[in-house]
Formats: structure tokens, C-alpha cells, sequence
């Protein structure tokens, strides 16, 4: 394989079942191919079809992309606002805005992927300063980025009040056939209008088709509400048999983070976390303030101990001889726990709890924590790869605990193909009963739902569309949002 591995572990599908292409740089982007030596084989396979669909797409990229003639000649009408273009060339383009944390980034990311495929767009993502430092490109011959020369000024700060949103153009506007469109602005933050949510009903083929630039913003994950149209759905059941792999069989595809966050990963699991016999994440998000609370730090306790994911900790009587340990032959069984948070102080603690006291089991308990960065920030590339380096290493543990509402632990979980424990978010600063949760499937919730029925588009009346599609289920830690299971 040409990375240092093992023999016996050369025999890694390091294509991960035709998802991946050969023949890219390994240099330039170690973590393509070289993931698979860190995580668990796939449990869910690609089926041919989305196999063709991919290769579909990254013809179009080439064939359309920056760089290329159709490119010039579409942002040359986008910027002239000239009429009545239809798209020629074959080519239309979905230009992604993202915005807010970086795990809401990367919901954003692959579910607008998964409409550029589903309405067969060149997608072009905005780099919200950091994006290029954090990613590899996911297309052979084509950039995913928007370049920076980008004509439509202004398009960043499209919001729900432009003449062009989805809203505007479809319901209040008689704005004439959709080709004369100079573009149409989704908006699908989590605020969003029921009217402008009617995106996700658009059958593609009779408005949005004919419209060559469409931006979107969103901050979420939006596939599940693609599941609701059916104008998608046999199409959406050719590629994905089963529905609670969506995001992990398509980030697998499309998220390759830079060597330089590779080698973040890479260091520490190599360091703390590869030898031990088991791993657990344990991923704190405090919506709170950032200060620690103890109250947070009883309900992981409690999660660990309801779930038997950590042994209960033993005081010692003062003076007892501690166990003579390793005998030897008899090897001491390791768990390495990893928790990530912006507070130092979890971690801390549990890491003291198992030093001054000792464990039930006798198990040797270890905690590692990558960074506590104290606050959030934005568009900070040291920030952000720190990030995204932890959400990794909590995609490579064996079982996961993580903060319900946190897009940060959704990403975290479905990376890794784990089926959290969620810990349901605390009301009056008290202990949720029960404390976590066990998930129904590894999607992350999609926190901008569709709340009416596709056939009737009645975006007036709420419906629960939790139980109206198979396999489109209500979140478990936030009761409104959707799930794929
Ligand atoms: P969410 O707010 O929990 O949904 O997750 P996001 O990732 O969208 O936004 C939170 C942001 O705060 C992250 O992107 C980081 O910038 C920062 N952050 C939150 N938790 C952590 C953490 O455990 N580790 C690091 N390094 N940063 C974090």
C-alpha cells in the first residue's frame, strides 16, 4: 500500500467498496487513503448505484467547474443578469454558504451534496475563511471551491428577506419562468419560514431545474427533509437502501481532512488512544456559559454508570495496599477515554477520580483530552483544525457519549458510524432522568425539518412528519427535528 503499514494490513480496502477513486495525490492528501488503517471496516456499503451517481458527479464537476468554458460563460450571465438563458452548456451550479460552528459547517456540507446529486449541480462551496485549510478536494481534476474571484457580489449576505429567496420567487412574486431567474436563494437556517422550508418540496423538474445559480444557505442537516419529496424518493431509495447511513457512506466519500489536521489525528490516536483495549468518547458541549458546572459534570457520570460505559471508582480505605499490578502473564484491561469540550475541567476530573481512587473492575482507566480552547470562535484556522482533528478522534472510538443539540457530537458520531448515547440537555441546571439516551441510529438530527406534507404543500398547517415516511423519525434529543433511522 506504499504507507509503512503492516503486512497483514495491507490488505485494507483502502478504496472503501469503489467509494474512493485511485490515482489521487496520496502526498498531498495523506488521509484519503490512509483512514481506513485507523478506523473500524465499513458496516455499511456503498451500493453500486451510488457508486455510478458519484462518478456522475465528478464528470459534471470537471465538465462544469471553475476553470472550465461553461463556468466562465454561466458567472459572465450571472454577473450581466442577461435573461432567458436556460442552462445551457448542461451545466447549473449550487453555490453553498455555511455558516456558524464548524460541525454546522459540515452538516451543511454534505447534505448540500447530497442535493447537488440529487438535482445533478455542480457544487461550489464558500470557504468561510477556513474550509480550504481544513479539506482536501473531494473531485478528481476539479476544485469544490468557490473561487475567490467570485463575480456575484453580496451573495454571502443573502438572506430570507431577498427578492430572490425561494419564498419571494415561488409564492409573493409573479417573477415569470424560472430561466429568466439571474438566481434563486434558498434559506434554510434553523429560523427559517415555513414558506421558504417549501424547498424541500420543489419538484425539481417543474421550477428549480430551470434556474441555473442556485445559492444555499443553511447551518444544518437538511437531508432528512429531502426524504419527505416525492420527487426524489426513488432515486433517494436507489442510492440509499438503508437510511441511517446517509452522512457516513457520503462523508466517507467527500470529507478528507488536510495533512495538517491529519497529522493532529493522527499524533494523538497514535499517542493516547491506539494501544488501549478499549476506547471511549465522551464529548461535552455546554450551551450554558462556558464556565464548568458540576451539574454537567454529575449527568456524565451518571450517563457512564446507567450505560456501564465507565467502572464505578473505588475510594481506598486509608492505608490499603494498592493490588500488585501487572503480574506477570496476566495483562490489566485499558480503557482510554477521550473527551473533547471547551472546558479543561470534565476531563480533569474524571482523569482524578480514577487516580485517587481505583476502579471496580480493576481496569486501568486513562483520560486524554486534545484541547480546551475555553471559548468558541470563528474563522480562526487553528481553532477550527483543532476542531475538526477532535471530531475525528471521536469518530475513532468504540462507543460515544455525546451532548444532545450538539452539531459538533453529530458529526462526531456519524463520522464514525457509532450509535451514540445522547445526553438529553439539562433544563433549571439539574440532571435530565434519564440522564443519556441510547440513539436509534448513528444520522445526526436534522434540526431544520420540513413540518408539512410534500403533496399538499400546505406550509400552514403543522404536520408531525416524524411519522409520516419510513425511516424519517423525531430526533431524540430535540423533539421537532428529524431523523433517518
Ligand atoms: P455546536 O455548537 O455544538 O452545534 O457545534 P459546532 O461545531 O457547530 O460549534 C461549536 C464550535 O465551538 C466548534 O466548531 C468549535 O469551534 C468550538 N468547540 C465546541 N466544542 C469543542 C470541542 O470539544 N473542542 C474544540 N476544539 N472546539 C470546540
Amino acid at each position: 500500500a506504499g504507507l509503512g503499514v503492516q503486512p497483514e494490513e495491507s490488505k485494507k480496502d483502502i478504496l472503501l467498496g469503489g467509494l474512493l477513486l485511485p490515482g489521487f495525490d496520496e502526498g498531498s492528501c495523506a488521509s484519503r487513503y490512509q483512514s481506513v488503517y485507523y478506523r473500524n471496516n465499513m458496516t455499511r456499503s456503498p451500493t453500486p448505484y451510488l457508486i455510478a451517481r458519484l462518478r456522475r458527479q465528478e464528470a459534471l464537476q470537471r465538465r462544469c467547474g471553475p476553470g472550465t468554458e461553461p463556468y466562465t460563460r454561466a458567472t459572465e450571465r450571472l454577473k450581466s443578469g442577461q435573461k432567458n438563458v436556460d442552462t445551457v452548456d448542461g451545466c447549473s451550479y449550487l453555490v453553498l454558504v455555511s455558516y456558524r460552528g464548524l460541525g454546522n459547517r459540515i452538516l451543511a456540507t454534505v447534505s448540500a451534496f447530497l442535493y447537488a446529486v440529487l438535482t445533478d449541480r455542480v457544487l461550489l462551496v464558500d470557504r468561510m475563511e477556513t474550509f480550504g485549510d481544513l479539506f482536501c478536494e473531494p473531485f478528481p481534476g476539479a476544485t469544490w471551491l468557490l473561487p475567490l474571484d467570485f463575480p456575484l457580489e453580496g451573495y454571502k449576505d443573502l438572506w430570507e428577506s431577498a427578492a430572490e429567496s425561494y419564498e419571494n420567487v415561488t409564492l409573493h412574486n409573479n417573477t415569470g419562468p424560472a430561466s429568466e431567474h439571474r438566481f434563486v436563494y434558498i434559506h434554510l437556517d434553523h429560523l427559517a419560514t415555513q414558506a421558504n422550508r417549501l424547498v424541500y418540496c420543489d419538484d425539481h423538474r417543474q421550477f428549480l431545474h430551470r434556474v441555473q445559480w442556485v445559492f444555499l444557505r443553511t447551518d444544518g442537516y437538511i437531508a432528512p427533509s429531502f426524504f419527505l419529496n416525492p420527487a426524489y424518493r426513488e432515486e433517494l431509495e436507489r442510492m440509499f437502501p438503508r437510511k441511517d447511513s446517509v452522512f457516513y457512506v457520503l462523508s466517507r466519500y467527500l470529507l478528507h481532512p488536510t495533512n495538517d489536521v491529519w497529522g493532529m489525528v493522527t499524533r494523538f490516536y497514535d499517542s493516547y488512544l491506539k494501544n488501549a483495549d478499549e476506547r471511549l468518547g465522551i464529548q461535552i458541549r455546554v450551551f450554558d456559559e462556558d464556565k464548568p458546572h458540576k451539574y454537567i459534570l454529575d449527568q456524565i457520570l451518571a450517563c457512564t454508570s446507567q450505560e456501564h460505559l465507565l467502572p464505578e471508582s473505588i475510594a481506598m480505605s486509608a492505608g490499603a495496599a494498592p493490588p500488585l499490578r501487572p503480574t506477570a502473564g496476566a495483562r490489566v484491561r485499558t480503557k482510554a477515554v477521550l473527551t473533547t469540550g471547551l472546558s479543561g475541567w470534565y476531563g480533569d476530573s474524571i482523569r482524578e477520580m480514577y487516580w485517587l481512587s481505583t476502579s471496580a473492575t480493576g481496569e486501568l482507566v486513562s483520560v486524554h483530552q486534545p484541547s480546551h480552547e475555553e471559548h468558541q470562535s470563528m474563522f480562526r484556522v487553528r481553532h477550527d483544525m483543532k476542531a475538526l482533528a477532535e471530531m475525528y478522534l471521536l469518530s475513532m472510538t468504540d462507543k460515544i457519549v455525546t451532548s444532545g443539540w450538539s452539531t459538533f457530537g453529530y458529526v462526531g458520531t456519524a463520522l464514525g458510524g457509532l450509535t451514540p448515547y445522547i445526553m438529553m440537555r439539562p433544563e433549571n441546571r439539574t440532571v435530565p432522568d434519564p440522564p443519556c439516551k441510547r440513539a436509534m441510529s448513528m444520522e445526526p438530527c436534522g434540526q431544520v425539518p420540513a413540518f408539512f406534507e410534500c403533496t399538499r404543500k400546505e406550509y400552514d398547517i403543522i404536520i408531525d412528519n416524524a411519522k409520516m415516511v419510513p425511516h424519517v423519525r423525531a430526533c431524540e434529543d430535540m423533539p421537532w427535528g428529524l431523523k433517518l433511522t
